[in-house]
């Protein structure tokens, strides 16, 4: 293994990624913990890495970052792109500024693979799956329906599609321009070849039986496993929903990430990578922008702007998607946190990126044949024509002689080639590094202890909240009672009291510095509400002189933290050291 735990070239297996995931955690003890946060439906453990350095404060104590990724069992990139990030700041901690500030004042949770039973399936055999491998909906346990079943039946590892001759019915032929591209037959087409099209598969009854019958069309069989993780999370739940399952939270994959992320109230960014498509979803599925509150929209478009730069994918809503039970609306919904799912990799931006604007504005409406056209050109320029297999004339043990041939698209479309994997997970990276450091970050930045005689001291205490977002992260938190307000706690030794105050108060939430940046009419300026003074009075019984009191500023989303000052007879001062000049400005370096 040398000195790097993982190369990026490939997609590791469940295995293989546990094993990378232990040797993080054997190179790096004191940054890393790593747990199992439970079983998937098969019994593999999900893993969850913890990172932070634990001499700068307890995790609990530090805004957390949560990414997972690899629900759906194909998106195996999102777990790369998980691994990518804990190697980015592994690696990195100690050398790289901006890496040392986030590793120390964060907390990052990172879950590569949240679905390794169907990631597993996805990598070690021709099936296509999103799903976990639970059968879903409950009958399809006992029984298949009769019909086409997709298979590799010619052994080659893939299952591609399958085009059969019928020029009396066939509704396909090759296009003129390209013969490889299989398109729909006009009226006007009168003289063949046509082409029945199907996924490469044979047909079977009802018990699992070749069946003898194999007159065309045939049905084509949906997987029996047809749960959807990513539609079983509470908000917009509904059974109606294709994939959804039974109830929310009813499957052990769904039910850990939101046990995982429910018992850590600091967290306070989220992303959740998936493929394919080259954007950055956010929510909300059934919500239009309007009914958001319109600070959450702009905190919303803001952190999503860090992420259009870092990846060059546009920030979209999925709102119309109308199929909601998605974690990002979870996440929002409930928690008040701006999740976002970014879906990784475009083989349509690469091939066409002069048709992606329409295409994501409203992919049903884009020219599907020349958009083919164009990803078939991309194949033959860049990727020395091995993401297409030409159709070729095979044996089928029910039909006789079929074609074969089509994308291999677990490798080309809906993950990047290898050759391009390890630069798909910086960009994304990038984005998590920008996200991190936006979090909001509470400091002590002045203690005072002044005497004010007959054994009598104030203490001043000035805190804030030096990120970009507020400790609250949207009004929805709040709404929500999601989010605790911060406080502010005197801790004071034996033989002292306090005179007419309370030992602890709640300051609201404070503002981060985005809330400075809404100008009023270009030229007035509101507030900035991130700065709080407290003050107490205290009374030393005895002769408490020399000994300590303590500052406790306590923000459940961003951070814990506690500064001592000694109760002197000629007051004391504690003012926070500046930020360090050499952390330097530069995030992530580009490609
Ligand atoms: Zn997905």
């Amino acid at each position: 293994m040398g000195n790097t735990v993982v190369t990026f070239d490939r997609y590791l297996l469940y295995q293989e990624l546990a094993d990378a995931l232990h040797a993080f955690k054997e190179k790096y003890p004191d940054l890393v913990t790593l747990v199992s946060v439970g079983k998937s439906y098969e019994g593999r453990d999900i893993w969850a890495v913890t990172i932070t350095n634990p001499r700068t404060g307890l995790p609990l104590e530090k805004p957390g970052m949560y990414v997972d990724g690899n629900i759906h069992a194909g998106e195996v990139t999102g777990s790369m792109a998980a691994l990518h990030l804990i190697d980015y700041l592994l690696t990195r901690y100690g050398t790289d500024g901006i890496v040392t500030k986030l590793v120390d004042s964060r907390t990052f949770y990172i879950l590569p693979r949240i679905n390794p039973d169907g990631a597993e399936l996805y990598l070690t055999s021709p099936t296509h799956l999103r799903s976990s491998v639970r059968p879903f909906p409950d009958f399809r346990k006992q029984e298949d329906p009769p019909g086409l079943h997709a298979e590799d039946f010619d052994g080659n590892g893939l299952i591609l599609s399958m085009r059969i001759r019928d020029d009396a019915r066939g509704a396909w032929k090759a296009d003129p321009e390209d013969a490889r591209l299989m398109t729909e037959r006009s009226p006007l087409d009168t003289a063949g070849p046509f082409y029945h099209i199907y996924t490469e598969g044979v047909l079977k009854d009802a018990k699992g039986e070749w069946v003898e019958e194999v007159l065309p069309p045939f049905a084509h069989v949906a997987t029996k496993y047809g749960l959807d993780l990513n539609r079983n999370f509470p908000s917009g739940f509904s059974t109606q929903t294709t994939g959804a399952g039974p109830y929310p939270l009813s499957e052990p994959e769904t039910r850990c990430q939101v046990e995982f992320i429910s018992q850590r109230p600091n967290i306070a960014g989220v992303l959740l990578y998936h493929t394919t498509g080259g954007m950055l979803f956010r929510p909300h599925s059934t919500i239009p922008d309007k009914d958001f509150a319109e600070e959450d929209i702009a905190l919303y478009a803001a952190i999503g702007k860090l992420g259009e730069n870092a990846t060059g994918y546009p920030v979209i809503s999925c709102y119309g998607d109308s199929s909601s039970g998605v974690l990002d609306d979870w996440c929002f919904d409930q928690l008040g946190l701006l999740a976002f799912t970014p879906e990784l990799w475009d083989a349509v931006g690469r091939a066409a990126p002069e048709m992606k604007a329409d295409y994501l504005k409203s992919p049903e409406k884009v020219d599907r044949r020349k958009l083919e056209l164009k990803l078939l050109q991309w194949n033959d320029r860049e990727l020395t024509g091995d993401a297409f297999v030409p159709w070729q004339k095979v044996a089928h043990p029910q039909f006789g002689t079929v074609e074969v041939g089509g994308w291999k698209s677990k490798e080309y479309r809906q993950n990047p080639p290898r050759h391009l994997l390890r630069a798909e997970c910086h960009r994304m990276t990038a984005f998590a590094i920008s996200y991190a450091l936006a979090l909001p970050e509470v400091h002590i930045d002045e203690v005072v202890v002044k005497p004010l005689g007959e054994h009598l001291y104030s203490v001043h205490a000035v805190v804030s909240n030096h990120g970009f977002l507020s400790t609250n992260i949207t009004k929805q938190a709040i709404k929500h009672q999601a989010v605790r307000p911060d406080l502010v706690r005197l801790e004071l030794p034996k033989g002292t009291e306090l005179v007419n105050c309370e030992h602890q108060y709640e300051i609201g939430h404070l503002e981060g510095y985005a809330a400075g940046q809404k100008a009023w009419l270009y030229y007035v300026f509101p507030p900035q509400k991130g700065t709080v003074r407290v003050k107490w009075n205290v009374r030393a019984k005895n002769n408490a002189a020399a000994e300590e009191l303590a500052v406790c500023l306590v923000s459940q989303r961003g951070g814990t933290k506690r500064v001592t000052a000694a109760i002197g007879e000629r007051g004391t001062s504690y003012a926070a050291p500046l930020p360090d000049e050499s952390i330097g400005s530069t995030a992530v370096d580009t490609f």
